[in-house]
């Protein structure tokens, strides 16, 4: 017996509330805009089926997008490569950071398009002749999925180029690999400026919901992605997203989704919604303190778990 609670009618100020007594975790200082982010910050937003977008306070404070871009870089290589991206990452978790340098054993691809190399990768897979073509394809796909005119933060994007030695690293090893057949320098600046796209949990809610709900913005009506693709970047989402968290998160929360650095956490509960969650402070795994206990609220109060009510 469901009593679940109405997604139409869930109070989330009140969720909002309860999640903002949650003090742990640290904000991320890789880079001195992300260093600089306000850990009290919290908004939360979910997207439903007939396009009603419902929306917390702050939900329209704007951060940068982070690793929860991977399901859609990746959803956009898989669009333009007709699959073949399937070829080239694979989809396997690591159990290991989202960073670690490391590729596949004998084959020399990425293990996964959710941690950074197979990001790097997927970025490169987009169309597009040169970095910058490539890098306008990746905002107008994912000003798509979130039926909004998204934009880039130029100084995060620098310094996400600047200072993402692993980021360089990775693209490195993966032309010595023969896995990366575009420019080093280009795969990362790509995928820096990416990173920096500014989402507020609002759109990246809206982007969560066009996975979930086979590739078809809610919001806007357009077809984004083809429904293979939705689902098969949902399931990779669902093994890989939270990277060596992803276990525990299935187990707790149910829903696929896709953390980072930002403290975004986007969130795809098949047929179901899209929800995101916005707040810098990250425990260990680099996944928000206050997201993930959201995430679990929402998921008990909704009936989300993928695997069945408690
Ligand atoms: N910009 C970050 C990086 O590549 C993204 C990582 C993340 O959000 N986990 O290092």
């Amino acid at each position: 017996m469901s009593r679940s609670a109405d997604p139409r009618r869930y109070d989330l100020q009140q969720l909002r509330a309860r999640v903002l007594s949650e003090h742990g975790g640290e904000v991320d200082d890789s880079i001195p805009q992300l260093a600089d982010a306000d850990p009290g910050l919290c908004g939360i937003a979910i997207t439903l089926p007939d396009g009603t977008v419902r929306a917390s306070d702050e939900a329209d404070s704007l951060v940068s997008i982070q690793s929860a871009v991977k399901p859609f870089l990746f959803a956009l290589a898989l669009e333009d490569t007709g699959g073949e991206a399937f070829d080239l990452v694979g989809i396997e978790p690591t159990g290991e950071a989202f960073d670690a340098l490391k590729l596949e054993t004998g084959t020399g691809r990425p293990p996964n398009p959710m941690v950074n190399a197979g990001a790097l990768l997927t970025a490169a897979l987009v169309d597009g002749d040169d970095a910058g073509s490539r890098s306008r394809r990746i905002l107008h796909g994912l000003s798509a999925f979130a039926a909004r005119r998204l934009e880039t933060d130029d100084d995060v994007a620098r310094s996400e180029h600047a200072l993402g030695d692993r980021n360089h690293a990775l693209a490195h090893l993966m032309r010595a690999e023969g896995t990366l057949e575009v420019s080093a320098d280009d795969t990362v600046e790509v995928y820096a400026r990416a990173c920096a796209v500014l989402v507020d949990a609002v759109a990246l809610s809206v982007m969560g919901a066009t996975l979930a709900l086979g590739g078809v913005n809610p919001v806007s009506g357009e077809r984004v992605v083809s429904a293979r693709v939705a689902r098969d970047v949902v399931s990779v989402m669902a093994t890989c997203g939270v990277y060596d968290g992803s276990g525990r998160w299935m187990r707790a929360v149910g829903v696929p989704a896709k953390s980072s650095v930002s403290g975004a956490i986007v969130l795809s509960a098949p047929g179901r919604l899209g929800a995101a969650v916005v707040s810098p402070p990250l425990d260990e795994q680099g996944t928000s303190v206050r997201g993930r206990v959201a995430s679990e609220l929402l998921s008990s109060a909704l009936g989300l778990h993928a695997f069945g009510a408690e």
